[in-house]
């Protein structure tokens, strides 16, 4: 976003506006945690701001403040829809692609609202009238932020602001430890604190509110990992059976594939989800050093999402997906073997 971007949005937003606010599909924390963080900035402006997602997101995001006021597009859709045709302006955060938001892209391609993007996935698509497109943030949580501070704004973050962005910002860092976290990173935890965010309350919440059956589902995913120590790959499965055994609710698999990461020597990791719903296996993959989940998702499973961490999806059954998985690592062999 250049300097005279920011003066036209700091101008567009000098009169109360019909703002709506949307994440991607499955919403994580840092989609949830910047699209209240900028809800709070702008309700505290004046604006009428609505966030939509796509659909529903984990329980252990459902304590950030506003977060009982978003309306899930799936499930609430007329009052959804106008919203969106009355909007004057659409933020969309934390992704790349209007394919990410799922029955979403309809209506937001036909508005005529002007569109901001904020983001750091790769190769982002070009839909908005501004974009604040940037790949080496740690999270979009961080780009609310400095978007906020840009404006002039820093001194209106308040509590609400401070907790969903720190929320955002300690999950899509994996608790500080990837390489996105820089020391600007660590600066704007820091002022956030300052704010009020309660780091360790809200580390609770996220990462210590999980149920006993949770806690089961991860001895069978660990119980079911896979190594392949010559290509330094290690793989989960979970099938829908194994998911309905425990009792699956949404989010209880988050995290999983980073104990398939955590194994000494394995820089690249998978889990595979079959979910009989939607007929799809989702997969999440995991690497260390320059390895590119990113372009192999695109490259072989639909998906995409940063160099490090990226998502897809397989139309084959449980069983075929892994082979597949299995007989496209030898064309990465070297790549895996020189990190
Ligand atoms: P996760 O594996 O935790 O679902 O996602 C990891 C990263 O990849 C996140 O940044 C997420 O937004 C992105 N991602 C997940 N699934 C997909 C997908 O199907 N397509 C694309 N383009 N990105 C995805
Ligand atoms: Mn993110």
């Amino acid at each position: 976003m250049t300097k005279d971007d920011i003066l036209k949005v700091k101008q567009l937003l000098q009169t109360p506006k019909q703002i709506v606010i949307v994440p991607h599909k499955n919403p994580d924390g840092d989609a949830i945690g910047s699209t209240l963080g900028l809800y709070h900035y702008l309700i505290k402006n004046n604006h009428k701001a609505t966030v939509i997602a796509p659909n529903d997101y984990p329980e252990f995001l459902k304590w950030m403040p506003g977060e009982a006021d978003i309306l899930k597009y799936d499930s609430q859709r007329e009052k959804s829809d106008d919203f969106i045709l009355k909007a004057d302006l659409i933020f969309t955060l934390d992704f790349n692609s209007l394919h990410r938001i799922g029955d979403m892209e309809a209506p937001l391609t036909s508005s005529k609202a002007l569109k901001i993007m904020i983001d750091h996935h790769q190769q982002p698509g070009d839909y908005a009238t501004y974009m604040y497109s940037d790949v080496s943030m740690s999270s979009t949580c961080e780009m609310v932020f400095n978007f906020i501070d840009m404006l002039g704004d820093k001194n209106q973050i308040d509590e609400d602001i401070a907790s969903c962005l720190y929320a955002g910002i300690v999950t899509d860092t994996g608790s500080f430890r990837f390489p996105s976290t820089t020391t600007k990173t660590h600066q704007v935890v820091g002022e956030l604190i300052e704010k009020g965010a309660s780091h360790s309350d809200i580390h609770n919440q996220i990462f210590d509110n999980s149920s006993y059956e949770r806690m089961q589902l991860l001895g069978r995913a660990l119980s079911n990992l896979k190594v392949l120590p010559e290509y330094r790959t290690a793989f989960i499965t979970l099938s829908q059976d194994e998911l309905n055994q425990f009792n699956y609710r949404k989010g209880d698999t988050e995290g999983f594939v980073n104990y398939a990461l955590s194994l000494k020597n394995i820089i690249f990791a998978a889990i595979f989800i079959e979910d009989s719903q939607n007929n799809i296996i989702k997969i999440s993959l995991r690497s260390k050093g320059n390895f590119s989940v990113n372009e192999f998702s695109r490259a072989h499973f639909e998906g995409g999402g940063h160099t490090n961490a990226a998502g897809g999806k397989s139309d084959l059954d449980l069983k075929s997906t892994v082979e597949n998985f299995i007989s496209i690592l030898p064309s990465y062999k070297n790549a895996l073997n020189n990190e």
